[in-house]
């Protein structure tokens, strides 16, 4: 194995190292999936790593070691070090990404970075995983429930640019759930106290606000954007606004996560374009499954019957951490997303989650992301859905 000459190795600070018993020793278990024993009859190896603080380059650990009279060649030190970095025990302290942090920002995004040694190498540090965060251009749109949560979490995070896409005003009953907003926040805008939020928690984010209610793929499209990743939400008009960020994020390539809470059940679903199907996908596969879905869809929509809220802020939580956490896995690719292409659902009570619909592969008769005109029973309903809107708001 050979090792660019300019790299500086240092045990991660996460990785615990104990002497299990005379001549071994036991490395970072208290770090799931990476604990290794390493025999180390002489001492030698513990002497090693104590070198491996960040301070040297490989060269010069090799240096170091003939001083105390190392069994090692250089070679075999390679070797060695590419396997304690196998095992995820090293990062590379001379990474450029390192160096672009500032004293402050490394101090603020210190647990975020301990958190991301856990997949992190020598090859791709925390501080880069940091800085995809740090420049990456989400859109939320609707800051109510679920989009506030995630603002949150996304300014934690460290995402500097957040463009936010809400027309609502805080309401009373907001308090129990939307943490955002206070009770002074009341009649304003909530776009507005987002601002406010962010502006005192975090100087460097940009906040972007369109104070805009969504209601075509085109209003979507200029809503989205420029967009590296958007979460979807909102849920008004009742699937439309899906249907509408879908085709706006299949049409400019941009991934999504959407999802909502219906009594104890929460659910979240994310679309990749060009790696999954989309939400036609899903609901054309929903509608060829279940003879019952369509005539539901025809029954909950002509009732006029509106869910109340049934959110309480614990549940939404788990919900928004869950969403959040999704997001960090697709911008930073240190593992794989769990909802990518799937409906999966978490019942708050139980904490079990299991996959309710599957949409990994797209469909070939999809009329958003395949070749499908949209003549199956289903689309013929949401464009008669879609048609009955406009006249309503129309005034017809
Ligand atoms: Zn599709």
């Amino acid at each position: 194995m050979t090792f660019d000459k300019t790299i500086k190795p240092m045990v991660k600070k996460t990785v615990f190292i104990r002497e299990k018993e005379k001549g071994l020793l036991r490395v970072g278990e208290l770090t799931p999936d990476r604990a290794a024993e390493i025999e180390d009859e002489d001492g030698f190896v513990q002497q090693l790593i104590q070198r491996m603080d960040g301070t040297r380059t490989i060269d010069q650990i090799w240096a170091d070691l003939q001083s105390i009279d190392s069994p090692l060649t250089a070679d075999e030190l390679s070797e060695f070090i590419s396997e304690l970095d196998s095992f995820g025990l090293l990062d590379n302290l001379a990474s450029a990404a390192y160096n672009s942090f500032s004293s402050a920002e490394l101090e603020r995004y210190k647990a975020n970075l301990n958190y991301f040694t856990s997949s992190s190498s020598l090859a791709y540090s925390p501080w880069e995983m940091q800085r995809r965060l740090n420049r990456a251009k989400i859109t939320i749109i609707g800051v109510g429930t679920l989009g506030s949560g995630v603002l949150f979490n996304l300014a934690g995070l460290g995402v500097e640019n957040i463009r936010i896409v809400d027309f609502d005003r805080v309401e009373l009953s907001n308090l129990n759930r939307q943490l955002l907003y206070k009770e002074e926040d009341i009649g304003r805008r909530k776009i507005d106290a987002a601002m406010e939020f962010i502006r005192s928690f975090h100087s460097r984010m940009k906040l972007e606000c369109i104070p805009v209610e969504i209601r075509s793929t085109a209003d979507a499209e200029n809503a989205i954007a420029g967009s590296d990743f958007v979460v979807l939400a909102a849920d008004q008009p009742s699937f439309l606004l899906e249907r509408w960020v879908n085709q706006a994020c299949v049409k400019l390539g941009i991934p999504f996560i959407g999802g909502g809470v219906n009594g104890v059940e929460g659910q979240l679903y994310t679309v990749v374009p060009g790696r999954t199907g989309c939400l036609d996908c899903n609901y054309l596969n929903h509608s060829r499954q279940d003879e019952e879905y369509l005539r539901f869809l025809q029954q909950y929509i002509s009732s006029g019957f509106r869910m109340p809220s049934t959110a309480i802020a614990p549940n939404y939580m788990i919900l928004t951490g869950m969403a959040c956490g999704e997001a960090v896995r697709l911008i930073t690719r240190t593992s794989d997303m769990q909802s990518e292409g799937k409906v999966v659902s978490i019942h708050f009570e139980t904490f079990q989650t299991a996959i309710k619909m599957d949409f990994t592969s797209p469909s070939p008769d999809c009329p958003t992301c395949g070749h499908g005109i949209g003549k199956e029973p289903i689309f013929r309903f949401f464009r008669d859905w879609e048609e009955s809107t406009n006249k309503c708001k129309g005034g017809v």
